[in-house]
């Protein structure tokens, strides 16, 4: 059997447990073949290993069965003494992973609309409520009463991981229990591209148009994404425009405000300031720790009741301030522990699983103190580091300098973009590279990167 029978095979699987499930035990398994009805894969640790061939043997054989790649056994072996200090399931320390335990619920509203499903834990109810979010939650609030339309878009936008998704989807689920008739359609500003595309390609715009402009109630997460793509982005602006002239309720949700995104037409722009414009701030103390004193309960129905030692969840509260993503991550992988060693949830087990995540969490190194480190060292201006020359004497420290935020920071791509005078996260992600090839090979750039991590971390 070749990777690629695995690969709808996992896919299947990807459908049947969820994302979040997939991406904190499946996709960290690399396939190592099948023989003799034995199915072999490798994973990253005996921790995932174990826990895989737990819970989901019966699924990956089921579905291998499905894509015609029978096995009777699965055997995973933990790959090449990559075994890591933590029995680390996903790798949050970089705010990609976010393992959740609860198995999501999901419902797609009306079968006619082509959204995205709901995730059946975004819900109001688990919506944890703080300063931070007070404001975007009320507004939300008050757009799931569908009263008369008071604001319009409702633009929801703050940072990674602070509940954008997860009002929207509470929004959507609201409307549709109160209101069954309504037609509530929600999907990501990336399908709504991969839909319009569809249907520039299948010669079905009409339907495309005549479907986007019958709904009651339009939500677009993430918009950010159509930043730069012009035809996707006309025709945003044209459903947009339709949906409000027959005051249909919009609500959008964006990374940044809409007078940041840059690419975007100053029309569309406008056009998004001109309802209810809220940010969820970055969470504090007394939120994370009302959300993972929440989770811990819910997670309590999945891993079985666990005992957790006072202190820990404070602990947590105030050491991971990143996202809520990072900090469901952390639980999620405590819970998994414990359960699986049977072991109270006590600071000692929380130095051992999540040491990976506390020194991320440690490190709060900014990509301005990269920079400004970076131009000292080289001696170059800061001033140069962020603008647009770029001869090589420069260039070269601006690539150190992208390279570390990368490393350092939880920022992504197109954040670090942000701060490096608005460039492209193409841009970065080439600096990135160039970094990384060149330091294998050139000593005097691999003794410059230990020198300004040490002065970064000091
Ligand atoms: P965003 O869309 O802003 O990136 P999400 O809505 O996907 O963030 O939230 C990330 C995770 O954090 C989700 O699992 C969500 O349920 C959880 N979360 C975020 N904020 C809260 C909150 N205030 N209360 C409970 N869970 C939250
Ligand atoms: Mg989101």
């Amino acid at each position: 059997m070749n990777n690629a029978l695995w690969e709808q095979a996992a896919d299947e699987i990807r459908r049947s447990i969820g994302d979040n499930h997939f991406r904190t035990w499946i996709s960290q398994l690399e396939f190592a073949g099948l023989e003799s009805g034995v199915v072999r894969f490798h994973a990253p640790t005996n921790f995932v290993g174990d826990w895989v061939k737990r819970n989901y043997t019966d699924r990956i054989l089921r579905a291998l069965g499905n894509v015609g790649a029978a096995a009777e056994r699965v055997e995973i072996s933990a790959s090449r003494g990559a075994e890591r200090a933590a029995p680390a399931p996903g790798r949050p320390a970089n705010g990609k992973a976010d393992p959740e335990p609860a198995p999501a619920r999901v419902a797609t509203g009306d079968p006619d609309l082509p959204g995205a499903p709901l995730d059946g834990r975004f819900r109001f109810d688990n919506f944890v409520v703080g300063k931070p979010n007070a404001l975007a939650h009320a507004a939300a609030r008050r757009v799931a009463e569908a009263g008369p339309v008071t604001f319009n878009p409702l633009f929801l936008y703050g940072g990674v991981g602070l509940g954008k998704t997860h009002l929207m989807h509470a929004i959507a689920w609201e409307l549709q229990a109160a209101q069954p008739e309504l037609r509530v359609l929600y999907l990501s500003a990336e399908q709504f591209m991969y839909r319009f595309v569809q249907a520039l390609r299948d010669k079905q715009v009409m339907d495309f148009k005549g479907l986007f402009r019958s709904v009651d109630v339009l939500m677009v997460d993430d918009v950010q994404f159509i930043a730069g793509k012009e035809s996707t982005q006309e025709e945003f602006f044209h459903t947009f425009n339709a949906l409000v002239d027959q005051n249909r309720q919009i609500v959008i949700s964006a990374d940044r405000a809409p007078g940041e995104i840059q690419n975007m037409e100053e029309r569309i722009r406008s056009r998004l300031q001109c309802g209810l414009v809220v940010d969820l701030h970055p969470t504090d103390y007394e939120l994370r720790l009302g959300i993972l004193q929440q989770k811990a309960e819910q997670y309590a129905d999945t891993y079985g009741k666990m005992t957790i030692v006072s202190g820990v969840l404070e602990f947590l509260a105030h050491r991971i301030t990143t996202n809520v993503r990072v900090l469901e991550g952390a639980l999620t992988r405590l819970f998994a522990f414990a359960s699986l060693v049977g072991r109270a949830i006590d600071m000692d087990l929380v130095q051992e699983c999540l040491a990976d995540i506390l020194r991320a969490s440690e490190q709060r190194v900014t990509v301005e103190e990269i920079q400004r480190k970076v131009a000292e060292h080289y001696n170059v201006r800061l001033a140069d580091i962020i603008g647009p020359k770029r001869m090589r004497t420069i260039a070269r420290p601006r690539q150190v300098a992208m390279y570390l935020s990368k490393e350092l920071t939880s920022r992504s791509l197109p954040e670090i973009g942000r701060r490096f005078g608005g460039r492209d996260h193409t841009t970065i992600m080439h600096g990135v590279r160039k970094i990384d090839s060149l330091r294998g090979s050139d000593r005097q750039l691999a003794e410059d990167l230990d020198l300004l991590r040490r002065l970064l971390q000091s």
